[in-house]
């Protein structure tokens, strides 16, 4: 069951992937607004883009990201307008904004909320992974308190025995460890591994961005290939 209005909302935009995620039992942590509830989404990446990445990211890449980032906070920016023109409280959490460099994060997980709604699971490669794109999909996030009808949760990782993306990380820094849900990123890869490596290698791409080789060599995100 959905909300209707929001359903038509998001059609009219083509974006077929959201959900709404019960964010209450964050209530005080002060990275997340007070709001309980979190309407999650995806953007698809180009897939002839993420198919030609298995060796490192290249300049139509680091185009297709901002391209994808771009759409995503322009749809939340609306989102949260529309929230607040129905008399709601909403907030949009902008795509990909890193706002703790020691940590390497932003200020609240856009996985976490996108877990929450039902649109996939945290794979071994710490992305987000979709049954229909895989990894292939930048997500966007607006917190609010309208009184919307949450999802059923995602509280375990379908990746089963495949370790595709921990063979292919050139910086090892996938430790092939499974998730489920309260499973922290620190549990599954070294993130400043991860981000030395990519900075290393491809700082002319690194705008914050993933260099990604792990989420191309994803089984999930290939299958999107076929027709
Ligand atoms: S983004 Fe690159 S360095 Fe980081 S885990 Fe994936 S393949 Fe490894
Ligand atoms: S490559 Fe395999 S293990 Fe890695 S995220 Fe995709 S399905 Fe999971």
């Amino acid at each position: 069951m959905t909300d209707n209005w929001l359903n038509n909302w998001f059609k009219a935009r083509d974006v077929a992937l959201w959900g709404v995620a019960d964010l209450s039992e964050f209530t005080g942590d002060e990275t997340v607004p007070p709001y309980r509830h979190g309407v999650a989404f995806a953007v698809p990446m180009d897939k002839g883009v993420m198919a030609a990445i298995k060796k490192g990211p290249n300049r139509p890449y680091a185009d297709e990201y901002v391209r994808v980032n771009d759409l995503i906070d322009a749809i939340g920016e609306e989102l949260a307008g529309a929230l607040e023109g129905r008399g709601h409280n909403a907030l949009h959490l902008a795509a990909s904004k890193r706002t703790d460099p020691l940590k390497i994060a932003g200020a609240f997980p856009h996985k976490t909320v996108a877990t929450r709604a039902g649109l996939g699971w945290v794979g071994k490669c710490c992305q987000l992974v979709t049954r229909r794109h895989g990894p292939w999909v930048r997500l966007g996030s607006v917190f609010t308190d309208a009184p919307l009808i949450v999802a059923k949760p995602v509280v375990r990782s379908f990746c089963g025995s495949c370790r595709e993306c921990v063979d292919a990380c050139p910086a090892e820094a996938i430790n092939g460890a499974e998730w489920s849900a309260g499973v922290g990123r620190e549990a599954l890869l070294d993130a400043r591994v991860c981000d030395e490596y990519k900075k290393r290698h491809f700082y002319e791409f690194h705008q914050g961005h993933n260099c990604n080789i792990c989420g191309a060599a994803c089984p999930y995100g290939l299958k999107s290939l076929k027709p």
